[in-house]
């Protein structure tokens, strides 16, 4: 884990007498969505460049695999709540590890799941909430927002104009356990509802998600989405509540297929 820093532009914030109630909440966001999209393209690359970090799947090797979750993805992708679905160029990649629970998102709308994650969850309609979850992270720019919080504008400019290939590697292996803050994990829980109000699935998939890891008891070995900001009980409910709010669907979709996908995997 790579070190918090303060960051410079909080406290350039302060002197300048700007009234802002919390540096981790209220996101400046220094470089442009050009550039984000730029940053995630690298990252992109950086990782698979990395296989002993990061398995990737290769798409010719698993493509059944890859529709079937790719069709998950454009699904929700088709929401109107997807505010950069134009701009951004949404990718999905399969790593191979079962024995993580996990899936994370770069800045402009990379996304990586793990077959452990996938093949933990019982049901079709988690898997698009927990998807949901990190395309929010992604359009809502938080991964952005975290890395250029953690390394500073500087040096991520740098990383962009392809002048710190240490530092863009050094990002890259940090991505899978980049710690957001509460604020943005409660956020994109909610936005993932919304995400899925448009879909057929279960809006409050994400949820189901978390009341597994709950009663399962399962502790570690998750660093994003066993977090202990916010704990999985309380996400349940914030989901719940955002699925009451929005009044969509909670009814399962649960297609069968779901294990048919899961023996696509290796
Ligand atoms: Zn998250």
């Amino acid at each position: 884990m790579i070190k918090k820093i303060t960051p410079v532009y909080c406290l350039f914030f302060v002197f300048l007498g700007f009234v802002i109630a919390s540096c981790d909440n209220d996101k400046p966001l220094f470089i442009s969505l050009e550039q984000e999209i730029e940053l995630g393209r690298q990252l992109d690359s950086a990782i698979l460049a990395d296989p002993a970090q990061y398995p990737v799947m290769s798409r010719s090797q698993y493509p059944e695999a890859y529709s079937y979750l790719e069709n998950i993805f454009e699904d929700i992708l088709s929401s109107d709540a997807i505010r950069y679905r134009q701009e951004f160029p949404w990718e999905i990649k399969l790593i191979r590890n079962d024995s993580t629970l996990n899936a994370f998102a770069t800045p402009g709308g990379y996304i990586y799941v793990y077959t452990g994650l996938i093949k933990y969850l019982d049901q079709e309609d988690d898997l698009a909430g927990v998807l949901g979850h990190e395309a929010a992270h992604a359009d809502l720019r938080h991964s952005a927002r975290m890395i250029e919080r953690q390394y500073g504008i500087s040096v991520v400019l740098s990383v962009i104009l392809g002048q710190n290939a240490a530092v863009l590697t050094q990002i890259a292996g940090g991505l899978v356990g980049l710690e957001f803050s509460r604020d943005f994990e409660t956020e994109a829980d909610r936005q993932s509802v919304e995400y899925l109000a448009d879909t057929e699935y279960n809006c409050a998939g994400a949820g189901s998600f978390f009341q597994k890891l709950t009663d399962e008891g399962q502790s570690g070995g998750v660093p994003e989405f066993l977090s202990t900001h916010p704990n999985p009980t309380n996400r349940v409910e914030n989901i719940a509540e955002k699925a009451q709010d929005v009044g969509c669907s909670t009814a399962p979709l649960n297609p069968p297929s779901y294990q048919d996908f899961k023996s696509m995997l290796p």
